[in-house]
């Protein structure tokens, strides 16, 4: 059910809120952040310097928190009144000394005066429910936060800017358009030549917003590479060079290199960085029948990580001729995006390569650190990073968005559908209100309670 606003929420924004902002340990400088009604008077009360009350907004002052008439830290306290600040709440800033216990004791001496522990997320949250920002903001300043590259923090701060929401109100101004065309055609159904004008018209419109939307996706996956980097599993036979190869990525020893077969038993992970771009390596327990029950379960886990990988090295042994292991592994990786690594390069070819015609295929020797060079080049070729880096990672930039355009693109298929059959306009125009309203719900025009709930507990406290 949709909701308009939040009737549970809107109780809990009557209280002020407050949270350690830094992470917490030893550092020269920590922020405790205050935001609500109270928040001025709360800190005022702890407050030994000015008069917090009295301070013009967006000024900074020096002073001590105080414990009764015991000093608890020499600090600094923005003030910041509403509705110009993040929560659009009056909002106060402690910059107190870094370290636990003071940290935390200040934090106590605010709850003791009427203060209560932010959720995760709360502020961001209030910052979106007093319309600050939109959804699609919020899950920017997440995506911010998390960034790993430098890549990713570019993404989220294009999406902060409001990149996407812009998109999305585009898409949403379209619909209105055709949809005030399709009433103008319902109002006046008694010239025909109108009808047939607005639907080849609706026709042509309905593709050009079909082709954006899946634009929008295609520009989501190469977002999800820039954010999440590049799955890739290491599958092949025990002893054809897995961990060789993965340690001449890595260039350490992380995996452990033996030359007893079925060492790899458990899957050994790794992340290089490619300009930017992360590849998430797992080098798999090495595939073979067996009977041994930990090697068997290892083998299991192998094959099923095939299935969520973004990309699949599958490795052979140059030196020894295709066994029934190594068919088997071709087979279950003939359909994902993949590459064939030829090992043991160095050593006498034994392989019939024949079958490997349809397959990319690259040649390594990680004893003499040969190939490898020519293996990430493919992996930057067939994943077009250069392309993506140089994009301008618009739009969406989380599965629950894609979910949503994608159940656009799905009615609009159906539009199209009816159009073709002859549906009366005024069903599909209900059809194009539901993906005006679905679109609404990624910038959080409209939205559930359970949504924001599920959103905001995967920021951190104190954002
Ligand atoms: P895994 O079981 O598939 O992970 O294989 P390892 O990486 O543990 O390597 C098995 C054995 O093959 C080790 O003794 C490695 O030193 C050796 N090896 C790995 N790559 C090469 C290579 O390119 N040439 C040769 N001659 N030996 C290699």
């Amino acid at each position: 059910m949709l909701y308009k606003n939040i009737k549970k929420g809107a109780l809990k924004m009557n209280d002020t809120i407050c949270a350690i902002s830094t992470a917490l340990g030893v550092g020269a400088i920590s922020i405790i952040r205050v935001s609500g009604i109270d928040a001025i008077k709360i800190v005022n009360k702890l407050f030994c310097g000015k008069n917090l009350e009295k301070c013009p907004t967006h000024t900074i002052h020096y002073g001590f928190i105080m414990d009764g008439k015991e000093k608890i830290d020499e600090v600094l306290v923005s003030v910041m009144r509403a509705p110009k600040t993040f929560t659009k709440e009056d909002i106060v800033e402690i910059n107190c000394h870094g370290g636990i216990a003071t940290t935390n004791k200040v934090l106590e001496l605010l709850l003791i005066n009427g203060c209560r522990q932010a959720e995760p997320g709360e502020f961001t949250k209030r910052a979106f429910l007093n319309g600050r920002i939109n959804l699609m903001e919020a899950e920017a300043v997440m995506d911010l936060i998390n960034g790993k590259t430098e890549e990713a923090r570019r993404v989220a701060i294009n999406n902060l800017s409001g990149a996407g929401t812009k998109m999305i109100k585009s898409l949403r101004d379209d619909l209105v358009n055709i949809i005030s065309n399709i009433e103008v055609n319902i109002d006046y159904p008694e010239y025909h030549d109108i009808y047939e004008v607005t639907v080849n018209d609706l026709k042509n419109k309905i593709d050009v917003f079909k082709s954006q939307l899946e634009m929008i996706i295609r520009e989501y996956q190469n977002t999800k590479i820039i954010k999440e980097g590049i799955k890739t599993v290491i599958i092949g036979r025990p002893n054809v060079g897995k961990s060789s190869i993965l340690n001449s990525l890595l260039n350490d020893n992380k995996a452990i290199v033996t030359d007893i077969p079925g060492t790899t038993r458990d899957i050994v992970e790794g992340a290089i960085s490619f300009d930017g771009i992360l590849l998430n390596i797992i080098d798999t327990a090495g595939i073979r029948e067996t009977t041994d029950i930990v090697e068997k379960i290892g083998v299991l886990k192998s094959l099923e990580k095939i299935a969520e990988a973004d990309l699949v090295l599958v490795i052979l042994n140059n030196n020894e001729k295709l066994s029934d292991d190594d068919m088997m592994i071709l087979d279950k990786t003939k359909n994902k995006t993949s590459i064939v690594v030829i090992n043991k390069n160095d050593l006498e070819s034994k392989i019939d390569t024949d079958i490997l015609k349809n397959r990319e295929v690259v040649y390594t020797n990680t004893v003499d650190s040969l190939g490898v060079q020519e293996l990430k080049d493919k992996i930057r070729e067939m994943f077009k990073l250069d392309e993506i880096k140089k994009s301008d990672y618009n739009y969406i930039t989380n599965t629950r968005q894609l979910v949503k355009v994608k159940e656009c693109l799905g009615r609009i298929n159906d539009i199209k559908k009816s159009l073709n059959d002859e549906i009366p306009l005024d069903m599909v125009e209900i059809d194009l209100r539901d993906i005006w309203e679905i679109l609404g719900e990624i910038t959080g025009e409209s939205y559930t309670e359970e949504l924001l709930d599920e959103l905001f507990s995967k920021f951190c406290v104190g954002k």
